[in-house]
């Protein structure tokens, strides 16, 4: 606890708490940032990349190994530096900022009941990065949305044995190389039959949430979706 309070006043030195997007000090998104932030639309089949409702797997796209549909809530464009942040600046309190934008996005466009029957999971980070890092954004931020919604919540059923290259480093073709076989599910009874929302904070390719949708599917998985903040 005491070295929780250390790095605190730490980070506040490095990373004086101020508004993301307009400066403002003392908080890491103010409201009227907050409130210009525009939800994704239309959302896109994780396959085809084309337009689909809700960011549904158009039938003809789906294949057992891919996801059964994919949510974006905002525009990378306008939530990159607060990502960035969150991700790189290890500023871990953004993450509460960010779940508020993706539970907005949940309850804008009707998706509170429909999300209900899912267990979230996040998506893993390796130990090493975990260790570095000191913690997984994607955790936090699935910790936090899925308290807020009522859903509920799996951690340490997916991991990841692999610690791969970051796949923003890599070029599109490399991407789903770099990714592949990198997660496990080491007990597949506690997803059986089980639909799944795996949480993260950007996708690029989408080739780590389909990674992951594959290997939580083999292990029984009825249906995997995925939310995140933004494509990347
Ligand atoms: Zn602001
Ligand atoms: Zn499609």
């Amino acid at each position: 606890m005491f070295e929780q309070t250390i790095k605190n006043y730490l980070l506040d030195l490095v990373f004086p708490k101020k508004c993301l997007v307009c400066n403002q000090f003392d908080i890491w998104l103010c409201k009227s940032c907050q409130s210009q932030i525009i939800f994704e639309t239309p959302q896109i089949c994780i396959v085809c990349k084309q337009p689909s409702v809700n960011g549904q797997t158009h039938p003809n796209c789906q294949t057992r190994n891919v996801l059964d549909g994919m949510l974006a809530a905002g525009k990378f464009h306008q939530l990159q530096n607060i990502i960035h942040s969150f991700k790189y600046e290890l500023v871990s309190e953004v993450s509460i900022q960010l779940s508020k934008i993706m539970i907005n996005f949940i309850e804008t466009n009707q998706l509170k009941d429909y999300l209900k029957s899912f267990t979230f999971i996040p998506v893993p980070l390796h130990r090493t990065r975990l260790r570095y890092r000191g913690f997984n954004q994607s955790e936090l931020l699935a910790k936090y949305i899925s308290e807020k919604l009522n859903t509920q919540l799996l951690l340490n059923v997916l991991k990841r044995n692999r610690n791969t290259s970051p796949q923003i480093l890599l070029d599109k073709s490399h991407r789903k190389n770099n990714i592949q076989n990198a997660f496990v599910c080491p007990s597949p009874g506690s997803v059986k039959n089980l639909n799944i929302l795996l949480i993260d904070d950007i996708t690029t390719t989408g080739s780590t949430l389909n990674e992951c949708a594959k290997v939580l599917k083999q292990a029984g998985a009825q249906k995997v979706w995925g939310l995140v903040l933004a494509h990347g």
